[in-house]
């Protein structure tokens, strides 16, 4: 039977939406985001997976006549965030980014250090076309470009992305909250150097893998600093 999707996104400010999460498409995924430029845009984070035709269909309904969906950032390898990479690759052809340190894993297809196990899942391996290697790398879009700063340890290779838009600071942290384990390589005073780093790019909008937005930089501040306890 065919199944109807309607637009299940949420307007984040003008050109950035939240097109998936645990809310909204599929209660596996981590947040999915979407960042538009005049005409490019990026999807940071795929979800697991499960929830694609929901996602495709909030993607599609927010992205403007004429504007390529060109990369798909990834923020670490965890199975949450990275299931449903290939499939919106294929569906979009966007390029798919991600730190050289998690990419590994994702390559390989590594069932415990991207916690696909966790889920009683399985990672499909699929290849990564920008590995990131510094630790600042500015991404360029055709009218606009974004910020990726290495920031391991909830696993080696995690990173956040920052976007300047209507003179703010948008941050793509996704998951700041942990958790540390052992099984995903992580390593707490890296963690802490990160949060630290995080802390100092003094952003007015956090958008978290699972914890939802944090508008203001009061608030934003607020909860970052609630993880940087030594
Ligand atoms: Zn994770
Ligand atoms: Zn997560």
């Amino acid at each position: 039977m065919y199944k109807f999707y309607f637009n299940s996104s949420i307007k984040i400010i003008d050109d950035i939406w939240q097109v998936g999460g645990s809310d909204i498409t599929e209660s596996g995924d981590a947040s999915v985001y979407l960042v538009c430029f005049k005409n490019q845009a990026a999807v940071i984070d795929a979800g697991c997976g499960k929830g694609h035709e929901q996602l495709v269909e909030n993607i599609s309904a927010c992205l403007p006549e004429n504007v390529e969906l060109s990369h798909l950032l990834l923020t670490h390898c965890h199975y949450d965030h990275t299931g449903g990479a290939e499939s919106l690759r294929k569906q979009f052809g966007c390029k798919v980014v991600c730190h050289e340190l998690d990419a590994i894993y994702l390559e390989k297809g590594d069932n415990n250090t991207t916690a696909a196990s966790w889920y009683g899942a399985e990672i499909q391996p699929f290849p990564i076309d920008i590995k990131i290697r510094q630790p600042i790398t500015k991404l360029y879009f055709e009218h606009g470009e974004i910020l990726a700063y290495h920031s391991p340890g909830h696993s080696p290779g995690s990173v956040v992305y920052m976007v300047e838009k209507e003179d703010k600071t948008i941050l793509f942290g996704q998951d700041i909250h942990g958790p540390l384990h052992s099984m995903l390589l992580s390593n707490r005073e890296d963690y802490l150097n990160s949060l630290k780093l995080i802390m100092e790019l003094n952003a007015d909008i956090l958008c978290e893998g699972h914890f939802g937005i944090f508008r203001g930089k009061n608030e934003v501040r607020q909860f970052i600093g609630s993880y940087l306890v030594s």
